[in-house]
């Protein structure tokens, strides 16, 4: 009797043991599941922002990647610059969404100290470089591009929203809820070639440099030694080669060339990862190889 009840009881520890060690296993299954969920939620919470990564490049330039593209679900996200002179502030493009450029704006304003005067450069009149622009418009910003934009985006009236909408398969509701509340505005100030901007003493060269589309401008900050180069350098992936023919990509390369004679430290570019020189060879090589294929 004695062994049996020392057996049963052996038994019953145990199952108890058994029971502890899969009520533990449950336990950390649950967390690990509700971590995950908690991940995704967060993404959930505000999908038109992506997932900014904000990168001081020195005490006067910020580089903003990883913002919300329409292509954001393969990978790919937006960029933009913002610099700050003695009493100014320089966006350069200004994302997608209102979101996005909400997150520009606020994180320049941790970075402000009695700033007088704003500025925003498109570098181009693309959707995912310009449909911000009303955040800094209301802030009083004065706009600034090639002559291309002013023309591409006369008379919006909300005509590319919907165009970007349309391609997207969203109706009304959910382009308010991405895009958010998107007004066009024409540049302020129109460039037809290279200009040299003198901001508080500042010397910040609009570049004139198509290719990639006839209205595209890079954007250079010598005393940084930055290039903010839209979409003419792009980063780790394919050119998009869609908006020009092989005469348009002759052009493009001889602005990589121009572009590559700079003293450059950083690129910013349109989207990707903030890159070297190196990148613009790279860029030079895979139009050369297009144009090859012809
Ligand atoms: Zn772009």
């Amino acid at each position: 009797m004695k062994y049996d009840k020392f057996h049963i009881g052996k038994k019953l520890l145990m199952k108890k043991r058994l029971f502890i060690a899969i009520f533990l296993w449950l336990m950390t299954i649950s967390l690990m599941l509700s971590i995950v969920a908690l991940g995704k939620g967060q993404k959930v919470l505000k999908p038109e922002l992506g997932n900014p990564e904000v990168h001081q490049l020195n005490e006067n330039i910020l580089a903003v990647t990883g913002l919300y593209h329409t292509a954001i679900d393969k990978g790919f996200t937006t960029n933009a610059g913002i610099i700050f002179t003695s009493g100014s502030v320089i966006f350069i493009d200004s994302g997608q969404t209102l979101a996005s450029a909400k997150f520009l704006w606020e994180t320049a304003v941790k970075y402000m100290k009695d700033i007088e005067k704003t500025c925003l450069i498109l570098t181009h009149h693309h959707s995912d470089h310009v449909f911000g622009m009303r955040i800094f418009r209301a802030k009083g910003a004065q706009v600034i591009a090639h002559i291309g934009v002013a023309e591409e985006l006369r008379g919006d009236k909300g005509y590319y929203k919907k165009f970007i909408a349309d391609r997207m398969g969203w109706d009304s509701k959910k382009a308010d809820q991405i895009l958010g509340h998107v007004i066009i505005y024409p540049p302020d100030k129109k460039i037809e070639q290279d200009t040299v901007l003198n901001i508080d003493g500042d010397e910040i060269h609009l570049l004139v440099t198509p290719g990639y589309v006839p209205d595209e401008i890079s954007v250079y900050h010598p005393s940084s030694k930055t290039l903010f180069a839209g979409d003419t350098v792009y980063e780790g992936s394919p050119l998009a080669t869609q908006f020009g023919g092989p005469e348009a990509w002759k052009i493009w390369i001889e602005h990589l060339e121009r572009l590559r004679k700079l003293d450059i430290i950083n690129i910013v570019p349109g989207h990707g990862k903030i890159c070297s020189k190196s990148e613009i060879d790279r860029n030079i090589s895979f139009l050369k190889e297009k144009l090859k294929n012809k």
